[in-house]
């Protein structure tokens, strides 16, 4: 046999075995675990691997599916209406976080949410556990929705900021179980073990949300790191 229908059979074979096996799955005919199960919902409190880059993305273009997960979570919050106001300006599929970690309470997309539980349960809480042996009790913020445009170093820019639509929150720094307080203006470049905690921090972040940026990025983020969910991708 010539090795190129040789090629061809093997292509074919395993296009057929992956399409049995996605079948298998997805009916429920293969018991896998849920975190290693593409078409199963993504659960919060499973550990993250490389499907949950792709669960995060599929649950936030469906809103119901993304209240959804978002309720099984422990972030608290409350479904409320959407308010667009006509000039880029407003949300949609967003929910007020009324929890005492994140007071005072704020509007965010159900999706940036989505992606802040994962950070804190999946970053932030194991980041503070490695370098201070302590869980965050407050993450001090300065809130997510403003309806105004980026901020370029020159002033207001032409374009609707992440905030203008509840997409985007800025968190300033963390207060420790033992009421240590670490922020990102004193922090950044304080000892060790804080300049360590906050860069691991800000690497968490990217692997959950599109958008992570704080001082390296520029002083306009010198004291917060900013995490949206909007289309470009950047993490500095
Ligand atoms: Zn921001």
């Amino acid at each position: 046999m010539a090795p190129w229908s040789v090629i061809r059979i093997l292509l074919v074979l395993s296009v057929v075995v992956a399409g049995l096996l996605a079948w298998a799955v997805q009916s429920g005919r293969v018991d896998v675990p849920a975190h290693w199960n593409p078409w199963a919902p993504l659960n919060v409190a499973e550990p993250p691997n490389w499907l949950t880059g792709y669960k995060l993305q599929r649950t936030a273009a469906y809103p119901t599916l993304c209240s959804a997960v978002l309720a099984a979570s422990t972030l608290e919050h409350t479904a409320i209406p959407d308010n667009a106001t006509g000039d880029g300006c407003g949300w949609a599929a967003a929910v007020r976080v009324d929890d005492a970690r994140f007071a005072p309470a704020f509007t965010l997309t159900c999706s940036a949410a989505l992606s802040l539980a994962m950070w804190e349960r999946h970053a932030l809480q194991p980041a503070a556990q490695a370098h201070f042996s302590q869980p965050v009790a407050r993450i001090e913020h300065f809130g997510s929705y403003a309806c105004r445009n980026v901020r370029g170093a020159g002033g207001e820019g032409e374009r609707r900021s992440q905030h203008a639509s509840a997409n985007a929150f800025d968190v300033a720094g963390f207060r420790l179980g033992n009421g240590r307080r670490i922020s990102l203006v004193n922090d950044w470049e304080g000892e060790a073990a804080e300049v360590a905690f906050l860069r691991e921090v800000r690497d968490g972040a990217c692997r959950f949300f599109k958008g992570t940026l704080g001082p390296d990025y520029n002083a306009a983020h010198r004291d917060h790191f900013h995490l949206d969910q909007g289309p470009y991708r950047i993490c500095r």
